[in-house]
């Protein structure tokens, strides 16, 4: 027997005002996988991302969790029900430290000491700077205190949206490594990116969105040599 979808959307849509941007998506994110959303800049990969944390109405089709519809209930309560986003751009607060950056995750329940033995056995060097302004660190850094902070919530479902956008490769490949133990601690991952090559090598599934839609979904090799063929030229 199959497991139902942990997360799904059924033929969503959503608009910026008049401006539909979700055409019908269709997507099934089950547990304890990695979905990989990839395609060009515009095809609705970010806005796919915020109808599943809340922060995006839907406007027709329906968003479940657990086989549940949830159409209409807000980011707080989702964060309840467990689903957890890192945005474009990586939500840390740029001028407080390391340390501030947890505690404020603290609000959810668990103690900065916890936290702070979290992040800083998975992240040895957030240790050694907990007390540097979170802005002044490296890009990968920044990258792990966001996941910290995350994970902090201990959340079931994480949204990751462009991880890799401003990293070196070599950063890049580390936290997709994370991102891969992740799930095998049992997170289910949903993971917006254009850097397809970055995702492929963890991803259960991926799906490639064009104009507000989800094209193609399945095999992630499979739909990384169509998108380096027929929809990129490349
Ligand atoms: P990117 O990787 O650049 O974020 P994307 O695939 O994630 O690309 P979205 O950010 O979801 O795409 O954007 C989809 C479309 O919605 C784009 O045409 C974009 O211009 C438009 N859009 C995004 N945000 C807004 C907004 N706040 N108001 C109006 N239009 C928006």
């Amino acid at each position: 027997a199959h497991p139902e979808p942990l997360l799904e959307l059924v033929g969503v849509r959503a608009a910026y005002g008049p401006i539909e941007v979700l055409r019908g998506v269709d997507l099934a994110l089950y547990p304890g996988t990695v979905v990989a959303l990839l395609g060009p800049n515009g095809g609705g990969k970010t806005t796919t991302l915020k109808v599943c944390s809340g922060i995006m109405p839907v406007s027709a089709g329906e968003f479940r969790l657990a086989g549940r519809c949830v159409n209409g209930v807000d980011a707080s309560e989702l964060a309840r029900l467990g689903i957890c986003t890192i945005p474009e751009g990586r939500g840390v607060f740029a001028n407080l430290t390391v340390r501030e950056n947890l505690w404020v995750a603290t609000g959810t329940g668990a103690s900065l000491k916890d936290l702070e033995a979290a992040a800083y056995e998975r992240f040895p060097i957030l240790g050694k700077r907990r007390h540097q302004i979170a802005g002044s660190m490296s890009g990968g850094e920044q990258q792990m205190l966001a996941l910290s902070r995350a994970l902090g919530t201990a959340p079931t479902v994480l949204l990751l949206d462009e991880l890799s956008m401003g990293l070196a490769p070599r950063v890049v490949t580390e936290m997709y490594d994370i991102v891969g133990q992740l799930v095998e601690e049992g997170l289910s991952i949903l993971v917006a990116e254009q850097f397809a090559r970055a995702v492929l090598p963890i991803a259960t599934s991926a799906a490639l969105m064009l104009q507000g839609r989800v094209v193609r979904s399945g095999d992630p090799q499979e739909i990384d040599r169509e998108l380096s063929t027929s929809y990129l030229g490349g």
